[in-house]
C-alpha cells in the first residue's frame, strides 16, 4: 500500500505562539510536587493489587532445590527472547521464574475487555519469520500475543524451564561457591551460575493516593488484575453482562483505559470516567492481515519493516523511503517527509529539521483535536477531552469506540484537572469537583511503576553483589554498567531494559537486541569455563563517559511535556530517560555490540577461572 501523508489544518490555521501557552497552562496545572509520591505502592494493605491472580489459581507445591547454569528472572517477552537466545547459543540448563502462572508477562497479567496492541503487530511480535506465523490483524489482540507467546515457548522447547506463580524475593551472590543464590515467595533456594534480569517496565501495577481509598467498600480492581468473576464475560468474550446493574467508575484515561472505557460504557448501567488528562485517540484503522500481502513479502521483510518503523517514529525517512507503517505513530515524519518532498528535500540541520518537526506537530495535534470535536455531541465533554500539549508527551493511542462512548446517555466524564485527580474516596464512592458519587465499582486504570526507585518497581526486596553490596545502593547516584548489561561489583548478572542503551521504537526488538547480546556473554563465559564475569572498572568507566557524552538532550522536549510517566510524573525530574539511552541510537549501538561479539575477546570484561568445582547443573532436553 502506498501510503499518502494525512491531512492537517494549514499552517495559517495554527497559531502556535497560542499554542505553545496553551500547553504550558495545561501542564502547570497538572504539576504535582508529590510526582511519583502520588500513588500507592501494592505493598501492605494494597499487596492484594499486585500478589493476587484472578486469571489462573495458584497450586500449592514444595520448595525447589536446585542448581541452574541461568536464572531468568521474568517470562514476559525479555524472558522468553532471552530463553529463545540463551537456546540458540546452545545454553540448556535455564529457568525462567516468573510470578504470572504462564508465559506472557503483561499479556498475561493484562486481560482487560478491548486488549489490543496499539503497535503494528508484524513489527511488535518477534521471530515472525522464523515460526512462520503471521497476526490476523494490523493491531493485535492480546489474547493472540499471549497466544504466540506460548506458541514460541512450545516450538522451542522453552516450557519446561520455566517456574511459574514464583516471585523472586532475593538475589544473593555467595562468592565462596560463585553461584547466585535465588530465594522465592515458595520457599525455594535456587543457584545459578548467571541471572538475567527481564523482569520488564510495567510489572508493578500503582494505585493513585487518593485519601479515602482504603475507605471504599465497594469493590476494586486494577484493570491488569481485571475481574471477569465480578463484571461478567472473559477475555475472550468480553460480555461484561454483570455490571448491567452496577455504577461504575474507570480512574485513568491512558493507553489501558482508552481501549477498556468503550466496554464499560456498553455494559454498566452508569459509567463514570475520572479523567485528569486527555489521550490522543486517532482512528484505529485495524484491518485483517491481506493474504496475498503476506504471501508476495520476501525473506527478511520484518527486519526490513522494523527499521522503517524505528526511523519513522524515532529518527527520519530517508528521502524517498515510503512509510510501510502508515498509522498514528509514523504521522509526523510521513507528514514532514511529503513536505520536504515538495520543496526538492533541501538540506536541513538538525536545527532546523526539528523546528520543522515542531510545525508538523501542532499540526497533527489540531487534526486529533478536530476529531474529538467531530465525534462528540456534548459540547463540554468535547472541550475537555482535547488533549493539549506535544505529539508523544504522552503515549499515542487509537481506537473508533472511544469517543462515542460519551454520546451515550449512561456515560459521564468528569474532568478532575482542576484538583489534580479525584479528591478523595468515601464508604459509598467518590468526590470530585466538590461532589459524591456513589457507585458499586471502582476500576484503577491508573498504570504501573515506571520511574519510581528500582526497588519499588522490580519488586525484589534485596539484590547483593560481591560483599553483600545491595544493587539498589550501588546504582543510588547514578548508573554504572558496560553496554547497560552489566555493572561491576555483581558477577555474572545480566540487565535487559532502558538503562545506558539504546532505544528502539519496538520494545521487543529493544529486548529481542539485549537479550541476544546477553546470551552470547553467557554461552562465551560457560564455554571457556569461567566462574565470575563482570566489566573491568576501566571498561565501566569509560562506556558510562562515552554515554554521557554522546547523549541527546531530550530533557527540554520531557520538561515542557504535561506530566506523565515519561517524565516521571513531574516534568521537572525526567524519569524514564533518566536510564541514560544511548544518544547516536539503536543502529550505532547494534553495531558497537556486533563488532564486540565479532572481535571474541569479551573485552572490557573480567573473565575469573577459579578452581571450584561446576557443581552438579540439572540438564533439562
Ligand atoms: P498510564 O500510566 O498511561 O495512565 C494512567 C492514567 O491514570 C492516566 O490517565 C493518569 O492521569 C490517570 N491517573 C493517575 N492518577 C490519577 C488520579 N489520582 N486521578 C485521576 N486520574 C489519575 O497507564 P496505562 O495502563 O493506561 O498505560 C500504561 C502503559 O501500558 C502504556 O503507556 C503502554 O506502554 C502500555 N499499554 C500498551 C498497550 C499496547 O497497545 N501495547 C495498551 C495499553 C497499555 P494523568 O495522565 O493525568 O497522569
Amino acid at each position: 500500500m502506498n501510503c499518502q501523508p494525512t491531512e492537517t489544518p494549514p499552517p495559517e490555521l495554527v497559531d502556535i505562539e497560542a499554542l505553545r501557552e496553551r500547553y504550558r497552562q495545561e501542564r502547570l496545572k497538572r504539576l504535582n510536587p508529590d510526582a511519583t509520591g502520588q500513588y500507592i505502592r501494592a505493598r501492605g494493605k494494597f499487596a492484594r493489587v499486585y500478589a493476587s491472580d484472578p486469571h489462573m489459581p495458584v497450586i500449592p507445591r514444595d520448595p525447589i532445590v536446585e542448581e541452574r547454569d541461568v536464572a531468568i528472572l521474568g517470562a514476559g517477552w525479555s524472558g522468553l527472547l532471552a530463553a529463545y537466545h540463551l537456546k540458540q547459543a546452545g545454553v540448556t540448563t535455564f529457568r525462567n521464574i516468573d510470578h504470572a502462572g504462564d508465559w506472557g508477562g503483561v499479556w498475561y497479567w493484562n486481560r482487560y475487555p478491548g486488549i489490543q496492541c496499539d503497535n503494528d503487530a508484524y513489527c511488535y511480535l518477534p521471530l515472525l519469520e522464523e515460526t512462520g506465523f503471521m497476526p490476523s490483524k494490523k493491531f493485535a489482540d492480546g489474547r493472540e500475543i499471549l497466544d504466540y507467546m506460548k506458541l514460541i515457548a512450545g516450538r522451542y522447547g522453552l516450557g519446561a524451564h520455566a517456574l511459574f506463580h514464583t516471585r523472586v524475593t532475593g538475589l544473593r551472590w555467595d562468592a565462596a561457591s560463585g553461584r547466585w543464590r535465588i530465594c522465592t515467595d515458595r520457599g525455594d533456594d535456587i543457584k545459578a551460575r548467571f541471572v538475567v534480569m527481564a523482569n520488564g517496565l510495567l510489572n508493578m501495577p500503582k494505585l493513585p493516593g487518593i485519601p479515602g481509598i482504603g475507605d471504599f467498600r465497594g469493590k476494586m480492581f486494577h484493570t491488569s488484575r481485571w475481574e471477569y468473576d465480578y463484571t461478567g464475560g472473559s477475555n475472550a468474550n468480553p460480555v461484561l453482562d454483570k455490571l448491567a446493574d452496577k455504577r461504575v467508575a474507570i480512574i485513568g484515561t491512558g493507553a489501558t483505559a482508552i481501549q477498556a472505557t468503550p466496554y464499560l460504557g456498553r455494559y454498566a448501567k452508569q459509567l463514570y470516567v475520572l479523567q485528569r488528562t486527555p489521550s490522543t485517540v486517532d482512528e484505529r484503522h485495524n484491518p485483517p492481515t491481506d493474504p496475498q500481502w503476506a504471501a508476495s513479502l520476501q525473506p527478511g521483510w520484518q527486519k526490513a519493516r522494523k527499521r522503517n518503523f524505528h526511523r519513522a517514529a524515532m529518527e527520519r525517512f530517508a528521502r524517498g523511503e515510503p512509510d510501510l507503517i502508515c498509522d498514528i505513530w509514523t504521522e509526523i515524519n510521513r507528514n514532514l517527509s511529503a513536505e520536504l518532498e515538495a520543496e526538492g528535500w533541501p538540506e536541513l540541520s538538525i536545527q532546523e529539521f526539528v523546528a520543522r518537526r515542531e510545525v508538523v506537530d501542532y499540526r497533527v495535534m489540531e487534526r486529533l483535536r478536530a476529531r474529538v470535536e467531530a465525534m462528540v455531541q456534548d459540547r463540554r465533554t468535547a472541550d475537555a477531552l482535547k488533549p493539549w500539549y506535544r505529539f508523544l508527551c504522552k503515549r499515542p493511542a487509537s481506537n473508533d469506540d472511544f469517543y462515542p462512548t460519551f454520546n451515550r446517555p449512561n456515560v459521564q466524564l468528569i474532568d478532575v484537572s482542576d484538583t489534580r485527580g479525584v479528591e478523595r474516596m468515601t464508604q459509598n464512592g467518590f468526590v470530585a469537583n466538590g461532589v459524591e458519587v456513589e457507585i458499586d465499582c471502582m476500576i484503577f486504570a491508573s498504570g504501573f511503576e515506571v520511574t519510581s526507585d528500582l526497588d519499588q518497581r522490580w519488586g525484589i526486596d534485596v539484590i547483593e553483589g560481591r560483599g553483600g553490596v545491595s544493587l539498589y545502593d550501588h546504582w543510588r547516584d547514578g548508573y554504572t554498567t558496560l553496554h547497560g548489561i552489566m555493572t561491576r561489583g555483581f558477577p555474572n548478572l545480566c540487565f535487559t531494559g532502558y538503562v545506558q542503551s539504546a532505544l528502539n521504537a519496538s520494545t521487543t526488538e529493544q529486548m529481542s537486541g539485549h537479550t541476544h547480546h546477553v546470551a552470547h556473554i553467557i554461552q562465551e563465559a560457560l564455554a571457556r569455563g569461567a566462574t565470575e564475569v563482570e566489566p573491568s572498572r576501566q571498561a565501566e568507566d569509560e562506556w558510562v563517559r562515552h554515554v554521557r557524552e554522546t547523549a541527546i538532550d531530550a530533557q527540554i522536549f520531557l520538561r515542557e511535556c504535561t506530566p506523565s510517566y515519561f517524565n516521571g510524573e513531574s516534568s521537572e525530574k525526567p524519569r524514564l530517560y533518566a536510564g541514560e539511552p544511548y544518544g547516536p541510537g539503536w543502529d550505532a549501538f547494534t553495531a558497537l555490540l556486533q563488532t564486540w561479539r565479532d572481535n571474541g575477546d569479551l573485552a572490557g570484561l573480567v573473565v575469573t577461572k577459579t578452581s571450584q568445582p561446576a557443581g552438579e547443573t540439572v540438564p533439562v532436553p
